[in-house]
């Protein structure tokens, strides 16, 4: 079979000559061949993911995605979308109109958050307690905000007084605030810092990438002007698609700036036509989305409706603290001591003294077939991250966790020597 498809694609072989009138009968102008991976079959191995995304994706959701392609603006597609947009309101507890997904994973989210909100020259203030905020403050400067930050190193929260008190001098456009602050495994208090943005006349903007259908977050009640998350997390739909959504006093400072924002496929205008969010009769040609990642997007937004967001918040946090109490068995430290600031889906722990982390995470992939991850950004070194989401989110694969660590605990101590 191999030497067939070569010798059909490449018929002529490497020294095929052209003419004027083109390829000579039996030659090819083809110089570069096939290569040889594209020959073998396509291999992807079963991995338990348990890092911090993307999580395992259940058969009903892969099935959704796997359906035959339709157009991206057919009447059907404008459906779906459509109960995209539904899906979304619910599980991020709004009634905002200029709600949809974006084509693109998380990053994708944020930038058009940013790109659409913040005008070049205009003031950010980013709370930074891991890689999020700094991913954040260097996406604003690169779009010539001014930037200032709140820092602490990770696993630190603001209080509401200390975001108070820069908002106050900085006198920012927009806050960004992490929810779940997956480099860290700590979930960000939000109650009360909306209010106090508004006071300041300031946007909040919110990272629930981590977190949505984990943790509780209700957009509308908390004031949150800008709600983003991803589709690979809890959702546990495949990377490449991520909701956003924004609240009128949102929609009112991006539909009236001064100048255009900078990306053409973020550009909201835009993308509101192409979810029908902007009242005009036609949705017109912007990109085409991702009709496949949309498919599954829709599935797994129907399961969390299905399942219901406070079903989905208790059940990631019963199934954390068997978790949390399984590694404190085991002798580990978990990073965030603060059983209230832990995020239930991504669990940290510190490094165990005698061990190399990249030895055990190592030694439990090839081992156990478990992916469990270090540190990201500032928190490289310091901490294992281990995630529960959604389908991968029982105490069966809890346990299973906790058997790959014990047994590499065992196996991986290095020597003193
Ligand atoms: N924010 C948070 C809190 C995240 O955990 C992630 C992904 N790890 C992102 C943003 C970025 O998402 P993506 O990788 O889908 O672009």
């Amino acid at each position: 079979q191999f030497r067939a498809l070569v010798s059909i694609s490449n018929p002529g072989g490497p020294h095929a000559q052209s003419t004027k009138h083109g390829v000579h009968r039996g030659m090819s102008s083809v110089t570069i061949p096939p290569p040889a991976c594209m020959l073998r079959p396509l291999e992807a191995p079963f991995r338990y993911l348990f890092g911090p995304g993307p999580s395992n994706v259940p058969p009903r959701v892969l099935a959704a995605g796997g359906r035959p392609i339709i157009g991206h603006m057919h009447s059907e597609m404008f459906g779906i979308m459509n109960d995209i947009k539904k899906g979304i309101q619910y599980a991020f507890q709004t009634s905002n109109n200029m709600t949809l997904a974006m084509s693109g994973s998380g990053h994708t989210a944020m930038e058009c958050a940013l790109f659409n909100i913040v005008e070049p020259g205009e003031s950010v203030l980013v709370a930074i307690n891991g890689i999020w905020g700094e991913r954040v403050a260097e996406i604003s400067e690169r779009m010539g905000a001014k930037v200032h930050t709140l820092v602490k190193t990770p696993g630190g929260h603001f209080t509401n007084a200390e975001i108070e008190q820069a908002l106050a001098k900085h006198k920012p456009v927009l806050f960004f605030l992490t929810h779940g602050e997956s480099s860290a495994g700590l979930v960000h208090p939000v109650d009360g810092v909306g209010d106090i943005c508004h006071k300041y006349n300031c946007l909040l903007l919110v990272d629930s990438v981590a977190s949505l259908g984990a943790a509780p977050l209700l957009m509308d009640q908390q004031n949150i002007d800008i709600l983003y998350t991803g589709s690979q997390k809890a959702l546990n739909a495949p990377p490449g698609t991520a909701p956003i959504s924004f609240s009128e006093r949102a929609c009112h400072k991006m539909f009236n700036r001064k100048a255009k924002p900078v990306s053409y496929l973020l550009d909201m205008t835009h993308l509101s036509n192409y979810w029908g969010n902007d009242g005009k009769p036609e949705r017109t040609y912007h990109h085409t989305g991702p009709v496949s990642g949309f498919f599954a997007l829709r599935e797994s937004l129907a399961i969390l409706a299905e399942t219901g967001l406070e079903n989905s918040w208790k059940h990631h946090t019963e199934v954390a603290e068997y978790f949390w109490k399984g590694l404190e068995d085991l002798g580990l430290k978990l990073f965030i001591k603060d059983k209230d600031l832990r995020l239930p889906s991504v669990t940290t722990i510190a490094i165990p003294e005698g061990y190399n982390w990249k030895e055990l995470l190592a030694y439990i992939m090839k081992h156990h077939r478990i992916e469990f991850t270090g540190g990201l950004g500032p928190s490289v070194g310091m901490l294992l991250r281990i995630g529960l989401m959604g389908y991968n989110c029982n105490k069966a694969n809890a346990a299973m966790a906790l058997a790959a660590l014990e047994d590499a605990l065992k196996q991986c101590r290095m020597s003193k020597a």
